[in-house]
């Protein structure tokens, strides 16, 4: 099946990203949120980062225009996903609002579309049982920023058929993209091997064993890591990390995965990272 008409559900950080670049890439855009004020702002960001593409010559005014013609805001799922061949599925990471959007989509979008989910810890054969087309339900887990990471695991559930897999995967290299296909297991490989990492650095800052900076000099300096883990917390989103430790903690059952107490405190307090202007680091201009 040929992908040309795409509905992104959720307009925050993965969101606005995944649009962008399929806008880039010649795909029509049905960018939904539930908020006018976030798919306003989403717009602005795409139009932002596409005018410093241009600036940077790595893709030409025409292009630009075209992409931003290509892109329609919408509140309203149900019209969104009316002619669609492809949904990405991109709202907070949340089992129920998961399920919930799952059912919804199934009833709204046409039989033929597959129904994707950048999820980074949820289970994709459980998010196809909450409709009737499993086998067209699959995981399309981006990376942040989406313009720039060039990975998207590809997740099989138990019933995802392999024509909805070589749809998805020949999408993603059509995006400029690298698909990696990974089983259905919680945080994927991604996850599984990032959160922990991310995690341990918490609580080497909440025991005092060295200070935000150099946790992240170290990683940085010793590993040879671009970012330190505290830096790409911030990135991610520390309300995203808790909920994918949370996930990890409790389908693997190992307390290894248990999230620290002091990324439960700041994820309270609303220093979520980045997009709140305050993580492990402050960032005045958000
Ligand atoms: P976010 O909080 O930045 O954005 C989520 C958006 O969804 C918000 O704008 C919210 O208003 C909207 N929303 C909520 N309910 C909705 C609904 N019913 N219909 C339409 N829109 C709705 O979250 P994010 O960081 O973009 O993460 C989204 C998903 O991507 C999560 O599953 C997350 O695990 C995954 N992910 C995140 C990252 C990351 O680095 N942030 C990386 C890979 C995958």
């Amino acid at each position: 099946m040929e992908i040309s008409t795409v509905a992104v559900i959720g307009a925050g950080t993965m969101g606005r990203g995944i649009a962008q670049v399929a806008a880039v890439h010649g795909l029509t855009v049905r960018l939904v949120d539930t908020s006018e004020a976030v798919l306003q702002q989403a717009f602005q960001t795409i139009e932002h980062h596409l005018q410093r593409q241009l600036n940077k010559s790595l893709i030409t005014l025409e292009q630009v225009e075209a992409a931003r013609k290509r892109i329609t805001c919408l509140t309203d799922i149900a019209a969104a996903v009316a002619d669609v061949e492809l949904v990405i599925e991109a709202v907070p990471e949340d089992p129920t609002l998961k399920g919930q959007l799952f059912a919804a989509l199934d009833a709204q979008a046409p039989a033929h579309a597959i129904l994707a989910s950048n999820t980074s810890s949820i289970s994709i054969t459980w998010l196809g049982t909450r409709t009737r087309r499993p086998e067209q339900v699959i995981g399309m887990h981006f990376f942040n920023p989406v313009p720039v990471m060039r990975l998207v695991e590809i997740v099989r559930g138990l019933k995802t058929s392999q024509a909805t897999f070589e749809a998805v995967a020949a999408l993603a290299q059509r995006l400029d993209k690298v698909p990696v296909a990974v089983q259905d297991a919680p945080g994927f490989v991604s996850n599984r091997v990032l959160m922990p990492m991310i995690n341990e650095a918490v609580y080497c800052v909440m025991e005092g064993v060295a200070s935000v900076e150099d946790v992240d000099r170290v990683m940085q300096l010793g590993m040879a890591h671009p970012m330190g883990p505290l830096a790409l917390a911030d990135l991610i989103g520390l309300d995203v990390c808790l909920a994918i430790l949370e996930v990890l903690h409790r389908e693997l059952g190992e307390d290894k995965y248990r999230p620290c107490p002091l990324l439960r405190k700041m994820v309270a307090a609303g220093y979520l990272g980045r997009k709140t202007g305050r993580g492990f680091y402050e960032y005045p201009a958000a």
